[in-house]
């Protein structure tokens, strides 16, 4: 119906971002909000171009947001962004939008709400592949609670059998002509008061099929942190170990601080013992190799290198995840350097680099009794843990 199997359908993306979010509090409209580091729409514009890079995307906005949705875009460079002004209801703004996408005619189009950044490529496959077959298809979840219906004074006056509704979500997936068809025609009539597009297509008398939806893709309508404690669930915590050698020099590196000293430390890097044991911990957190593995110690490009570029990448590789740094801890081991007069200069150094609060990190030293080698002075060692979380979700 929509295209020829086995041929790939043209795919546009509608995204509705017009929404005032009265449900969220005063301030900023949700959807440009902080989440994770990013505004949340920046973050469900990457899910979906990363879910179905191959489609067109269009941006419903609110008037009012112009310059907010400027910045979004400009931290989405790489993307070709297109955004139109949404009416007054989600129905309004979802009907601008298709006569925006006219023009390029595309097969299916998928519509998106602004703040359901978690949608997997799976669900996104999903609904294209039904919608293929039937020209509508939405994703749905059962309900688990029970249903009570009831009247204006809160009296409960009937219970509904759950097992014949459901709840459901976005992208919804629908044959362009026909979703573009049944919006005109309320248009035409001067309605536009329906909450979702297969509302849309039933008024107009087509059949929608509903496929399974997922529990993590969730509507943000409330704030962050709350968002943060019902997705990101999945705390894991990482370890890491590092030693360096002390040789001539003048200055150590540590935490990306230079501290004036008798001695250097020895190391193809600046030999930054804090920062390297940081990032062991974090791939440790993600169970993702070690810093060896990623930035092989035979390898001329590392020499010399300032060791938060590897303190990045682990951290690059955390927000590809989606997931959030809780804490960093981290103990030093030496009997010189003094550690104390600098550590809240480390502390501050790497809070700046991880983009997390000061409260969030931890920085202890201790001697070892003139033991070890560390009690000669051989060397120093870094010890350091940290925690994150992650959605449910992020099983790679
Ligand atoms: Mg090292």
């Amino acid at each position: 119906m929509v295209a020829m199997p086995g041929t790939s359908p043209r795919l546009a993306l509608l995204i509705v971002a017009a929404g005032r979010g009265t449900r969220f509090g005063a301030g900023l409209p949700k959807q440009y909000r902080s989440f994770g580091g990013a505004p949340l729409l920046a973050t469900t514009i990457q899910t979906c171009q990363r879910a179905v890079p191959e489609a067109e995307i269009l941006i419903v906005i609110n008037s009012d947001d112009a310059g907010l949705f400027e910045r979004v875009a400009a931290q989405l460079a790489g993307l070709a962004l297109r955004a139109v002004t949404g009416g007054t209801t989600r129905q309004e703004s979802v009907w601008r939008g298709l006569q925006a996408l006219q023009a390029s005619a595309p097969d299916l189009v998928l519509i998106h709400d602004g703040v359901r950044p978690f949608a997997t490529p799976d669900l996104f496959g999903r609904v294209i592949s039904a919608a293929r077959a039937s020209g509508a298809a939405i994703p749905g979840l059962a309900l688990t609670d029970t249903i009570k219906q009831v009247d204006a004074a809160g009296c409960i006056i009937g219970s509904p059998d759950r097992s014949l509704l459901m709840r459901v979500q976005t992208p919804q997936a629908f044959a362009f002509p026909l979703i573009f068809a049944a919006h005109a025609r309320l248009a035409a009539a001067g309605r536009f008061d329906l909450t979702d597009d297969a509302a849309v297509m039933a008024k107009a008398g087509h059949s929608v099929k509903v496929v399974a939806g997922e529990a993590g893709n969730l509507k943000v309508t409330v704030p962050e942190d709350l968002i943060v404690q019902a997705h990101l669930t999945d705390t894991r915590i990482g370890q890491g170990f590092d030693v360096h050698a002390f040789g001539p020099g003048d200055h150590v590196v540590l935490g990306g601080v230079t501290i004036a000293h008798s001695a250097g430390l020895v190391g193809h890097s600046d030999a930054d013992v804090l920062l390297h044991a940081l990032t062991d911990a974090l791939y440790g957190a993600l169970a993702d190799g070690d810093i060896g593995q990623h930035f092989p110690p035979s390898d001329p490009q590392w020499r010399g290198q300032a060791s938060d570029l590897f303190f990045k990448h682990a951290l690059a590789r955390l927000a590809a995840r989606q997931g959030r740094l809780a804490h960093l801890d981290a103990t030093l081991i030496c009997e010189t350097p003094k550690i104390g007069p600098h550590a809240l200069a480390i502390r501050q150094n790497i809070a700046r680099l991880a983009g997390i609060s000061l409260d969030r990190v931890a920085l202890k030293a201790t001697t070892s009794e003139k033991l070890g080698f560390t009690g000669r002075s051989e060397g120093l060692a870094a010890l350091a843990i940290a925690t994150i979380r992650l959605p449910e979700t992020s099983d790679v």
